[in-house]
């Protein structure tokens, strides 16, 4: 008995002397300074980070008319960032001339009749929200953050997480497109509709995005409700209670990530709209405040259990069984405006750490090769030894627009946060398990997300994308 309470007791004094160890390098990181070269450019993910030759930050057009034909004279290559979330470090060119399009920000014009919004590229989802809010409109397709540009985001044609649209290029009416040669075109469905297709979704390599108009909807209340659902009967649940459900504004999934039961469990989480004849609906006075933008709260804690959850196993346990408690009562009703589903907490994953970092991969199966990738997903992590933190699923319905698409029928996206070394061992170790999950993505007629690492080989993208040589030849050509 007193050998197993001296036990119980070490084992105590451990865990609180791992976390205090664990808190401290938490307080600290916390107050680290980044300094560094300014021209060593790289993405959130830095990986591959490369030196440029300038960086030209463009308030006015005029001043990115100037940069890209200056960059012709200079015979410079031409790199062109948003907020730099796309992870893997291709979007930038060594010795390239880079366009920062983050000042590029304005809101151009509303109009409310048509539900047409025009913006200039740089400027942000959440700005967009700012402003959409005040109308009692919203975003139609967007990530399911808030802190890309929206050039960022036509050039990686993303989907959100409302089932009702496919990618974002559904929603695009026109553009403006600065070419390498400084000219600049209109760019819709019906006047030069080739370089519609090919720049939504096309990174950015038929020219600078200048501004946009988009289509957008109303700011609708929502009661979000989250189940627990076997992953096996996914393809089935989306069939009856997703697909051309009209009342559903928003809808993911949640898979468990830790070793001890990984992807046993799985949560779907549904917003459906809600009508003043509802239950659920508010009273007149709470209507206000529900309508109000909400800024991220907790972040500091929500930093420090996401730091245990990549240091340790039962760090990582602990995470998803707190996550857990809050699914658990499915009677729970969250009472939301759709601005603020569509803004969840991203401030926390922020992480600057000079070993290691957090990327994100996104793998796309036609629904029901769903079940089949999960098994074969699951076999690779736990047989290279990935630490993946979190996996979200999506539902994307099939759509036919963009030259480069990421799929043409319905599909279930899965969407992995992995925590790696920034060693070159740490690279390679992810880099070869890449290689496998886009080996089984392609077995289930899947693909994968071009924003993400370039870890595939060619053969490999060329099977996810037998597009893609013509795409580079329409590149080579226009
Ligand atoms: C935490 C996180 C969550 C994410 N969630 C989602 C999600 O829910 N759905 C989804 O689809 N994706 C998601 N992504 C991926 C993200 O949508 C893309 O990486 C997107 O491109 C990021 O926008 P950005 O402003 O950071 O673009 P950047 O990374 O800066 O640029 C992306 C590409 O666009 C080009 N580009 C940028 N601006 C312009 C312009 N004005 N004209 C022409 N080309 C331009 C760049 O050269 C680059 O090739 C997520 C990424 C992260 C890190």
């Amino acid at each position: 008995m007193r050998g197993r309470e001296q036990q119980r007791r070490r084992f105590v004094v451990v865990i609180c002397c791992t976390i205090m160890v664990y808190g401290m390098a938490f307080s600290l990181s916390l107050y680290r300074n980044q300094t560094g070269d300014e021209l060593l450019i790289h993405d959130v993910s830095r990986l591959f980070p490369e030196r440029v030759e300038d960086i030209i930050k463009g308030k006015e057009e005029e001043a990115l008319i100037k940069a890209v034909k200056l960059a012709e004279e200079k015979q410079l290559k031409i790199s062109i960032a948003g907020a730099r979330h796309s992870q893997g470090g291709h979007a930038f060119f060594r010795d390239s001339l880079l366009l920062d399009m983050t000042d590029f920000n304005d809101i151009l014009s509303l109009d409310t009749e048509q539900k047409l919004i025009t913006v200039q590229s740089g400027v942000t989802w959440a700005d967009v929200q700012n402003y959409l809010n005040r109308y009692g409109l919203a975003v139609k397709v967007m990530q399911s953050s808030n802190i890309f540009t929206v050039g960022g985001s036509l050039s990686s044609n993303v989907h959100g997480r409302d089932p009702r649209y496919g990618p974002l290029i559904e929603t695009v009416e026109s553009f403006r497109l600065l070419t390498a040669d400084g000219e600049i075109k209109h760019v819709s469905r019906t006047e030069n509709e080739e370089l519609f297709e090919l720049v939504i979704g096309g990174f950015g390599l038929f020219g600078v995005i200048l501004d946009v108009t988009l289509e957008i909807t109303d700011n609708e209340l929502y009661a979000g409700t989250t189940e627990k659902l076997d992953y096996q009967e996914y393809p089935a649940y989306i069939e009856q209670h997703i697909k051309n459900a009209e009342d559903v504004g928003l809808h993911f999934a949640r898979l468990s990530a830790t070793p001890e039961s990984l992807f046993e469990d799985m949560y779907v989480t549904t917003y459906r709209t809600l009508t003043p004849d509802d239950e659920h609906y508010p009273e007149p006075e709470q209507l206000e405040q529900l309508y109000l933008l909400e800024e991220e709260k907790h972040v500091r804690r929500d930093k420090f259990f996401l730091g245990l959850a990549r240091n340790f196993d039962w760090g990582k346990q602990l995470v998803w069984d707190l996550q857990q408690r809050l699914y658990a009562n499915e009677d729970a009703v969250e009472i939301v405006s759709r601005n603020n589903a569509m803004r969840p907490p991203v401030a926390f994953l922020e992480y600057d750490s000079d070993n290691n970092t957090d990327i994100l991969q996104e793998y796309f199966v036609p629904t029901a090769q769903f079940p089949r990738f999960v098994g074969l997903l699951k076999e690779i992590i736990e047989e290279e030894e990935l630490n993946a933190l979190n996996v979200t699923v999506r539902y994307t319905p099939e759509h036919q627009e963009g030259f480069l698409r990421y799929s043409n029928e319905d599909t279930l996206a899965l969407v992995l946060l992995i925590h790696h070394p920034l060693s070159d061992e740490g690279i390679e170790q992810v880099r070869a398990a890449t290689k496998r999950v886009v080996e089984a993505v392609l077995a289930c007629q899947g693909t994968y997300y071009l924003t993400y690492q370039t870890f595939p080989t060619n053969e490999q993208i060329r099977a996810a994308y037998p597009e893609i040589d013509a795409f580079f030849c329409r590149k080579a050509e226009i």
